[in-house]
């Protein structure tokens, strides 16, 4: 029988509770009966919160309670620290869903106020971790005080995505294609997320941030090392992040560009909000093979998914047809599909046998073929935490590696190139040309 467990979310107002995290543990607490009181923390007033949180489920609104507390205000832990009281025997779970700048002083506080309890615990900290690699750091040896790594959940939602997932069972699960996973088949990889919203109405949080912090440095670097690591030893959570670490140390970005959409509210501000970016990871199953990032928004439509393109087939054989076959292709979409396709060359109806091969592709929709949605990502991610996997979930060393593998790109003084919203910008066309290749998308 597993512990009583108790969560408080930190910003249990906020958009990301509404929309995701509430919706989320109203369906979770249907299946497990561990789940025994969720708080909500927030400077609001409860009417506020009641409207949100609580008429979701008559079952869920028994476990509701609401906490008014200021998270830099010490003297307002004592509300918190009466709750507790009443918590003896329960794992305590903290989810910090709040601004950034408020983490280091949330976790001291809570940190200084664990001190007197005994109580298993957890931290929970959304994303973005850190501002930079000194800043991640900075948080890391802060959780450190007061935490184990073992207790600490450091979120990136795309783990959550049940696509993103399934790389790890289609490359580990299936013997067919972990023999070409390689450079000998492989010519090169895109790995992209699209998106057709602006930054406008929140540009107060993202000028201050811009698409390398936001989606480069997490989300598409995680979808890299899902890509490309080794296989772990076991599946366990330190074994998967093992590899996850060892893959990212090997990662070297060599070139990139910014680029920044027309009419941007801030004038004279040089944040990006377009990013592409070439890398090759230095070790024996990828080395000489390109991987070509890209992230912006305002691009027209929405489109995150990575793109495995093989080499041509050899020019001799081709010679024979006087054509040149296409270049096989398997993709992963994440959106606005959950898609699995693979493209390969097929000979048309042509009622001969020498012709030219036409390309043919299967596309697989997760949700079609199962014939079922898809669990959303923060449900399979708060399970795993309440289930204490933190296969999903990026380890302290991992954090740093990302960040650091950024920082040139962050740093350099570029400014970013204007384009027009609303369709890809040709020198993020131009950039992948120059090497011979194009997107896929
Ligand atoms: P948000 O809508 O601005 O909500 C912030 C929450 O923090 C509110 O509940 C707010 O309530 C509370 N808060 C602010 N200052 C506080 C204080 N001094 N003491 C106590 N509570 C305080 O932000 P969000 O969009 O939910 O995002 C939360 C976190 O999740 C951020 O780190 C964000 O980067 C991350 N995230 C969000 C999403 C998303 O879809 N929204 C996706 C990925 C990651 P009061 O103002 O009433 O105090």
């Amino acid at each position: 029988m597993s512990k009583p467990k108790a969560l408080f979310i930190f910003g249990g107002t906020g958009d990301l509770a509404r929309k995701k995290l509430f919706p989320a543990l109203a369906r979770i607490i249907k299946r497990r009966n561990d789940l025994k009181a969720v708080y909500s923390i927030a400077r609001s007033k409860r009417e506020d919160w009641e409207g949100i949180a609580c008429n979701l489920d008559a079952g869920f609104t028994k476990l509701c309670h609401f906490i008014p507390l200021d998270v830099v205000n010490w003297e307002d832990y004592k509300k918190l620290s009466k709750e507790l009281q009443k918590l003896k025997d329960y794992e305590l779970i903290f989810y910090l869903s709040l601004p950034p700048f408020l983490y280091e002083d949330t976790i001291l506080n809570l940190g200084r106020l664990l001190r007197n309890f005994s109580n298993a615990r957890k931290v929970v900290v959304e994303k973005p971790f850190g501002f930079d690699l000194q800043s991640a750091r900075k948080l890391n040896s802060l959780l450190y005080r007061f935490f184990v790594e073992e207790e600490i959940y450091r979120i990136d939602h795309f783990l959550g995505k049940d696509t993103v997932q399934n790389i790890f069972s289609l490359r580990f699960s299936n013997i067919i294609f972990e023999g070409v996973w390689n450079r000998n088949f492989i010519d090169h990889m895109q790995i992209v997320a699209l998106e057709d919203v602006d930054a406008d109405n929140r540009i107060e949080f993202y000028d201050k941030v811009g698409a390398i912090r936001d989606m480069l440095q997490n989300h598409l670097l995680q979808m890299l090392a899902f890509t490309t690591m080794e296989p772990p030893c076991a599946m366990a959570p330190q074994f998967i992040r093992d590899e996850k670490v060892k893959l990212l140390r090997s990662l070297s970005f060599f070139d990139f560009m910014k680029g920044q959409y027309e009419g941007y509210p801030k004038e004279g501000s040089r944040t990006e909000t377009l990013v592409v970016a070439k890398g090759y990871i230095e070790n024996l199953r990828w080395q000489g093979v390109p991987f070509y990032f890209m992230t912006g928004k305002a691009l027209g439509r929405k489109l995150t998914q990575i793109t495995i393109v093989f080499r041509e087939i050899p020019k001799s054989f081709v010679s024979l047809l006087d054509c040149m076959p296409k270049q096989n292709r398997i993709v992963f979409q994440v959106a606005p599909k959950n898609l699995l396709s693979i493209s390969f060359e097929l000979k048309p109806p042509t009622g001969r046998f020498i012709a030219c091969p036409i390309e043919t592709t299967m596309k697989y929709d997760l949700e079609e073929a199962l014939g079922q949605t898809l669990p959303e990502a923060y449900e399979t991610l708060l399970e795993d935490i309440l289930d204490s996997d933190q296969s999903l979930f990026i380890r302290a060393d991992e954090i740093e590696v990302m960040w650091e593998k950024v920082e040139p790109l962050i740093s350099s003084e570029d400014n970013p190139r204007v384009y027009p919203r609303g369709k890809l910008p040709d020198f993020a066309i131009e950039f992948i040309q120059r090497d011979g290749r194009s997107w896929f998308l």
